[in-house]
């Protein structure tokens, strides 16, 4: 505390990022990164973006970024937002959509947690209702009277994030029908391996938004460009936003490598399947030392030992030089969320928990 901040800055209390050490020789499952690069083409497209028009702002409308972006999802140009990352895109929805007096957003209790973290920076009333006993978000509690909220706005991930549960579409559907005062936000950071996008409801409900990232399944975290979906008012909402906080979030070469890693629909499903594919094997393995692995459709697991803390399994794995995710938090302190890698990273994990767990 200082002097010299603001009475709000005090009060924060900050996301805290999983870490990224300096070391090379880690295996790292910490952050949920694509074990694969990203599409060929994308980084020939940045090289081919690096010369002297840098001297130049960037399309401050990302029009061709966006363009490829309403191919791929098949909507309007105009419905889609696109930012520096879909946190500041989120930041942008928390501000301009989802900050209403006398009607607390709603999220899970577990959930992503930048949440909370904007609902404090932007001063925002919020409520959290609980995940089930098996640690799925129940759709009937988001409705009428169940809520006993006074129908404020929704935000939830799908699959949701660290469970990796997906909710089915019609599931998402009672929801944002249920609620037609509100908006209900999907953050789809995670969608693309195996659960359904709420994008095909979006041209049927006007309070329903999409969030979407190409730091996961199109492992780009390092260029930080995420996006939004949803009919051409609400997005016209986070352009007032932007336009009041940056006008150049999104700099030329990530322009240019957002749309070919977008367009790149060949190299996207290929490098899909392949996290798929090792989720699966992965999974069946853990469950075989003991885990017990909640259903994922995202690319990490979330799973928990029949009898050694998760603490002290992060621990030991630290000291192997393999990272996961642990959340010293009620309801889940004894999950580990372990981030899908290449298949010899699979491998090195394993071995390290069977000398564990024998
Ligand atoms: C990773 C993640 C994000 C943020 O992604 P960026 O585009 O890298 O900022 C948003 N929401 C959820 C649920 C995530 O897991």
């Amino acid at each position: 505390m200082s002097r010299y901040w603001s009475a709000l800055v005090g009060t924060l209390d900050p996301y805290v990022p999983g870490e990224q050490p300096k070391v090379s020789n880690l295996v790292k499952l910490n952050t949920n990164e694509h074990p694969l690069g990203p599409s060929p083409l994308a980084l020939e497209a940045m090289h081919r973006s690096v010369d002297e028009s840098l001297r130049l702002y960037p399309d401050p409308a990302s029009d061709q970024l966006r363009q490829a972006i309403a191919r791929h999802h098949g909507v309007g140009v105009d419905q889609i937002f696109v930012g520096n990352g879909s946190d500041e895109v989120l930041a942008h929805v928390f501000q301009g959509l989802l900050k209403h007096e006398n009607a607390p957003l709603r999220f899970p209790d577990i959930s992503y947690s930048f949440y909370p973290v904007y609902c404090g920076l932007f001063d925002i009333p919020f409520e959290k209702i609980p995940l089930d006993a098996s640690f799925r978000i129940r759709a009937s509690d988001y409705v009428g009277e169940a809520t006993g909220a006074k129908s404020g706005p929704i935000i939830f991930p799908n699959p949701n994030a660290p469970t990796g549960i997906a909710l089915a579409l019609n599931d998402v559907e009672t929801i944002v029908r249920a609620n037609p005062q509100a908006v209900v936000v999907v953050d789809e950071a995670y969608v693309d391996f195996g659960a359904e996008s709420a994008v095909a409801l979006v041209n049927t409900y006007p309070n329903l938004l999409t969030v979407h990232t190409l730091s996961k399944s199109r492992s780009l975290a390092g260029l930080r460009v995420g996006y939004a979906i949803g009919q051409a008012d609400l997005i016209q909402a986070l352009d007032r936003v932007k336009n009041c906080f940056n006008s150049y979030p999104v700099d030329r070469i990530a322009q240019a490598g957002a749309a070919a890693a977008i367009d790149d629909e060949a190299y996207f499903a290929q490098a899909s399947q392949y996290v798929i594919d090792e989720r699966n094997r992965l999974t069946t393995a853990l469950e075989e030392l003991g885990f017990d692995v909640l259903p994922s459709s995202a690319n990490f697991v979330f799973a928990r030992h029949a009898s050694i803390p998760g603490a002290q399994i992060a621990e030991f794995l630290r000291e192997r030089h393999v990272l996961v995710r642990h959340f010293q938090k009620p309801r889940i302190e004894n999950f580990l969320r372990i981030s899908i890698g290449t298949s010899e990273q699979s491998a090195v994990l394993l071995a390290a928990l069977k000398d564990l767990t024998v």
